[in-house]
């Protein structure tokens, strides 16, 4: 039976730390780091998301401030916000929420983002700099899984690693950081011709898919090492919201076989809230060092 990769404890710590740190600065009448999480629209999950950073972000004493625009902003108005973000003084970290509106180009609007201010990690600039392995901002997402496999001593150097999943947020940067860690990696995407023998070949599964339980247990090889970063709504008429929340390994088989895994909810969905306070924190030693807003270098 695999042991539970707690990514609710490991993210209590990290936020723990957060929070004192920031308590010292506050103490002695510095300012402290602050996150801009701009919502537009009325997506439910995105505010649900949106909800939870700003929370985080109260609880470890960050100043926050939420932007929730309409559905009909347009890009030239949303571009304009990000601009006086980035010249706030008091923002250090600005998160805007994703998906946009259809008639708003995400590209556009990332590449606005002052990269220092960046914290989500997904600015050209930063994903440069991921990739090339200089310090920079790394996306929440993935830099969680690498932080969580971090603090158990999971050792990654030499380690056959699958990447299920290529988008630009999760997929991709986790590869590359995985590469980072000295790992052997293959990506597996929706073009894959033999996935479950791609994991039966694996020591470390990523899955970062999307599909319901879609990987199943016997597709483990024995002894693996199962991160689990997908986030599906199911229906579950035995529970009060009638939905529960599961991954895209089918945990209670898996973990008949791997030796660590993360649960569903409470794996990586807490360690990406934790990255991201942290990334924050981050920005705001970068920018207090280095003030002056980017146009104006
Ligand atoms: P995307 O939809 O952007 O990417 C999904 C990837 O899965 C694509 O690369 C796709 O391949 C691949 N894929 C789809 N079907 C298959 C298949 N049958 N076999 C192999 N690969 C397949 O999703 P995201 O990367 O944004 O998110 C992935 C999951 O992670 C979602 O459940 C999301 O909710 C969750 N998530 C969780 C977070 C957390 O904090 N825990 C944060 C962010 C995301 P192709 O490129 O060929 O289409």
């Amino acid at each position: 039976m695999a042991q539970l990769l707690d990514g609710l404890r490991v993210s209590a710590e990290i936020r723990e730390a957060v929070r004192v740190e920031t308590a010292a600065l506050s103490a002695s009448g510095k300012p402290v780091p602050g996150l801009a999480v701009v919502l537009v629209g009325e997506d439910p999950a995105s505010r649900v998301y949106v909800g939870r950073k700003k929370k985080a972000c109260q609880e470890v004493g960050f100043h926050s401030l939420e932007l929730k625009l309409s559905a009909e902003t347009t890009q030239s108005d949303l571009l304009a916000r990000v601009s006086e973000l980035n010249h706030d003084s008091h923002i250090h970290g600005i998160l805007v929420q994703m998906p946009l509106p259809a008639h708003i180009d995400e590209h556009k609007i990332i590449e606005a983002i002052d990269p220092r201010k960046d914290v989500d990690g997904f600015h050209p600039i930063n994903v440069g700099k991921l990739l090339q392995g200089v310090d920079g901002t790394i996306s929440c997402t993935p830099g969680g899984v690498i932080e969580l496999l971090h603090r158990y001593r999971i050792e990654l150097k030499g380690k056959k690693a699958l990447v299920i999943g290529r988008s630009n947020i999760v997929g991709k940067p986790m590869a590359v950081l995985l590469i980072r860690e000295n790992a052997t990696v293959t990506i597996a995407h929706s073009h894959t011709k033999n996935l479950e023998a791609e994991i039966k070949a694996s020591d470390i599964i990523v899955a970062a898919i999307g599909k319901p339980r879609m990987i199943r247990g016997e597709w483990i090889k024995q002894g693996a090492v199962v991160v689990d970063i997908g986030m599906n709504q199911i229906e579950d008429l035995t529970t009060e919201k009638k939905t529960r929340l599961v991954g895209d390994v089918d945990f209670e088989t898996a973990r008949e076989r791997a030796s660590f895994i993360t649960p569903v909810p409470g794996g990586i969905g807490p360690m990406t809230i934790a990255m991201l306070l942290s990334n924050t924190l981050k920005a705001y030693k970068t920018l207090t060092n280095s003030p002056t807003p980017l146009s104006a270098l």
